[in-house]
């Protein structure tokens, strides 16, 4: 199977059973276990499984007590058992832990809190506990507001796994089929298409996309779209490139939902969320992820006239959505963010790492395109002298040979050629310098 094929079924980075790598006996073990009470739907990443028994701040450790600097995970996002989160949870959890059919200081403390952080006119929030429940309700939201059906969403776009959003997220691969309702537009890709204005053509692209539903009797009801367009390649400059696009949508009586679940809280060093970069306020935002740093808490954020509406159709109870436990958990990420000052982390950190890789790409043609912004990095592997063809290939070679190394990212991208580098945003430049020195190593030895 080619990294193409790998990626339309959504098994880049993967662990596929090959007779001819031996792993330890204790990981086939442990392999067999799990395809015996788990199934097929489960994937592993890498093609030698890592099995972990703990975590503290930047680093994982196997069950050997080998130390694994993670430089791809962005639910912890603050790092592993972040002390004040682990406090907030243990307290809140000795303490009381219901729903919000009650009345509670702690869901309000943190709704209020969380508001703060957005824009005034996005003023309600709903608590759920996945991303793909924040988008599922989005959809639902977005309905009831315009009386349409239709979506649009970017080519290779992730937006979780429920019936609804599944039809639009067609990274899930042919097996997964699109809604009828559903188009997809081109990702803002500015380095396979150099002399192109990505917000003018994605506008363009919108536009035929609603042109296309009104021939099929069909009327826009949102655009969603990942700020950052994580399983897109990871597309982030030029900031503003979203504005036409939105406005688009909104001329054609559609919603702009921005997808927050991986941008959000802080991660691309410029603000808290990832649309403030493109200069705009979306009419709904979903997060989720780095949002309880683990602790299973997501939501949907949405101006007042909108989700209000819908509130007075149907109520909305998510049972474990916004519990006591899981605000907690919530309001100690923001307060560490903003204590930590780790926006301005992410915006330093990630300027240096991106600074350093495009020091490796001056000796070496096949690192394209570095690009990204705060902590969310894409380095687009190509073929040497190639014109920018994607070698996919040799990013899975990359990623597996810097797990062997101990050091942990993916990949991403319609070729699974675009590195994803995606620390948590307590990275340093100490850990910079030792990503760089093992990927430095690694790139020659694949020469
Ligand atoms: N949206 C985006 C952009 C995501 O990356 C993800 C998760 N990878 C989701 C939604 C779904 O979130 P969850 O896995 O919490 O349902």
């Amino acid at each position: 199977m080619n990294s193409n094929e790998m990626s339309s079924l959504g098994m880049i980075n993967g662990y596929a059973p090959d007779d001819a790598l031996r792993l330890p006996a204790a990981t086939e073990a442990l392999i067999g276990r799990r395809a015996a009470v788990l199934g097929s739907s489960y994937r592993l990443f890498y093609e030698e499984p890592v099995h972990f028994v703990r975590g503290e701040g930047v680093w994982l450790y196997d069950a050997d007590g080998a130390a694994y600097l993670d430089v791809y995970n962005n639910v912890a996002s603050l790092g592993h058992a972040q002390p004040d989160v682990v406090a907030a949870v243990s307290r809140q959890s000795a303490t009381l832990n219901t729903h919000t059919r009650y009345l509670d200081e702690t869901i309000l403390d943190y709704a209020e809190a969380l508001l703060e952080t957005l824009p005034d006119a996005l003023g309600r929030v709903i608590f759920t506990c996945t991303g793909s429940e924040a988008n599922d309700l989005a959809y639902r939201v977005a309905r009831s507001h315009t009386g349409a059906t239709g979506v649009i969403v970017t080519a290779l776009a992730y937006h979780g796994v429920t019936d609804a959003v599944s039809q639009f997220s067609p990274s899930l691969g042919a097996n997964v089929p699109l809604g009828a309702h559903v188009r997809t537009v081109a990702a803002p890709d500015a380095y396979h298409a150099p002399d192109v204005d990505v917000g003018k053509r994605l506008a363009a692209d919108v536009r035929s996309a609603i042109d296309d539903m009104a021939r099929h009797g069909i009327k826009p009801a949102m655009m969603i779209c990942d700020t950052i367009f994580s399983s897109d390649g990871i597309f982030s400059h030029p900031p503003g490139f979203l504005r036409d696009a939105v406005e688009a949508v909104r001329d054609a009586g559609g919603l702009f939902v921005a997808d927050e679940v991986q941008p959000g809280f802080g991660r691309t060093g410029e603000a808290m969320w990832g649309f403030e970069r493109h200069g705009i306020v979306p009419d709904i935002v979903t997060a989720g992820k780095p949002m309880g740093n683990g602790q299973p808490i997501a939501g949907l954020f949405a101006r007042p006239e909108i989700v209000d509406a819908f509130g007075h159709k149907a109520r909305y109870f998510n049972t474990f959505g916004g519990n006591p436990v899981s605000c907690a958990a919530g309001r100690a990420v923001l307060q560490v963010i903003q204590r930590d000052g780790l926006i301005e982390n992410a915006r330093m950190v990630g300027d240096y790492l991106r600074q350093e890789l495009r020091r490796l790409a001056q000796e070496d043609d096949r690192l394209g395109d570095i690009r990204g912004v705060g902590l969310f990095t894409g380095a687009e592997m190509v073929v040497s002298g190639g014109n920018r063809r994607p070698d996919g290939d040799l990013a899975l070679r990359l990623v597996n040979d810097l797990r062997r190394n101990k050091v942990l990212i993916s990949a991403s991208g319609p070729a699974a050629n675009v590195l994803k580098i995606r620390p948590p945003i307590i990275f340093g430049t100490d850990h910079v310098d030792h990503f760089i020195s093992v990927f430095d190593n690694v790139l020659k030895g694949s020469r």
